[in-house]
């Protein structure tokens, strides 16, 4: 791992671009589950029979309970050294970019400028019938919310949580970032399964750009052939293992 953990860190130049793709793993020190580990499941289902837009519709209050679960989980954790590790490159290093499928807020706890938010945030509402009056997403981070479903400010009827659900399309401006994103000089896939897209496609999409293409997972993700080096472990030991092989 040493070797792995210096080949990379040599590819880290202070003028390297550096892109992380941050999933679920980057938060599971900090105790927010992911979707695939074996406590994933609530009330015995998927977050794919959760959320998604048929749900919603078929039963808004019952996909809102599961929202706000997880709202009340997430508020009681802590950015982890991973977050922290990432939060300073963030700040630190030009060129850097973070791009995550996290709807957690964590990394921007942490102090990360700039997250491009490939799903959105858990922390943000928006009005489920896209009413002219209403913003496109307003922060609420009440926990709970004072009533389930709440309701849009502006004509009354029901808030969706401002995430991208399963089977929903991405803001052609995160596609535009993430594209941009890809072009660098060393990319890191940190803690994700990789099977969720597009924000998987931006593995393979990075290797062909030239990036030197890093996996950071305790296990092999689907991202894994994509990637020249593999570090085996997880993010919040092995990112703090990298930092302190970078110039400072
Ligand atoms: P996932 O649940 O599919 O996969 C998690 C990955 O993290 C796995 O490959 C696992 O081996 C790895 N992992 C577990 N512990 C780790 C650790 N300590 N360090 C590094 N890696 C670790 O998550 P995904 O790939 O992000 O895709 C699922 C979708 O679910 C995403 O779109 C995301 O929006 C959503 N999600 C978000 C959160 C969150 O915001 N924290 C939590 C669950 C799911």
């Amino acid at each position: 791992m040493e070797e792995l953990l210096a080949q990379v860190a040599a590819r880290m130049g202070e003028d390297a671009r550096v892109t992380v793709l941050t999933g679920a793993g980057v938060s599971a020190a900090s105790g927010v589950r992911t979707f695939r580990d074996p406590g994933g499941l609530w009330h015995g289902m998927r977050p794919e029979e959760v959320a998604t837009p048929e749900a919603f519709a078929c039963d808004p209050r019952l996909c809102w309970e599961w929202y706000e679960m997880r709202r009340r989980q997430i508020a009681a954790c802590e950015p982890n050294p991973a977050h922290e590790v990432i939060a300073r490159w963030a700040r630190q290093r030009p060129g850097f970019r973070l791009v995550t499928q996290n709807v957690d807020g964590l990394h921007e706890r942490a102090g990360t400028p700039g997250v491009v938010r490939f799903h959105g945030s858990i922390w943000h509402l928006s009005c489920a019938a896209r009413c002219a009056g209403s913003p496109a997403a307003w922060e609420d981070r009440r926990v709970p919310l004072p009533e389930l479903p709440p309701a849009c400010p502006a004509c009354g009827g029901i808030a969706r949580p401002a995430v991208v659900w399963f089977g929903e399309g991405i803001d052609p401006r995160v596609i535009l970032a993430a594209r941009e994103a890809v072009e660098c000089e060393v990319f890191l896939a940190v803690g994700t399964s990789a099977v969720v897209f597009p924000a998987a496609g931006m593995i393979g999409e990075a290797r062909r750009a030239g990036a030197l293409v890093v996996e950071v997972n305790p296990e092999t993700s689907a991202g894994a052939g994509e990637a020249q080096v593999v570090l085996r472990g997880g993010a919040e030991v092995v990112l703090p293992r990298l930092d302190a092989l970078l110039p400072a």
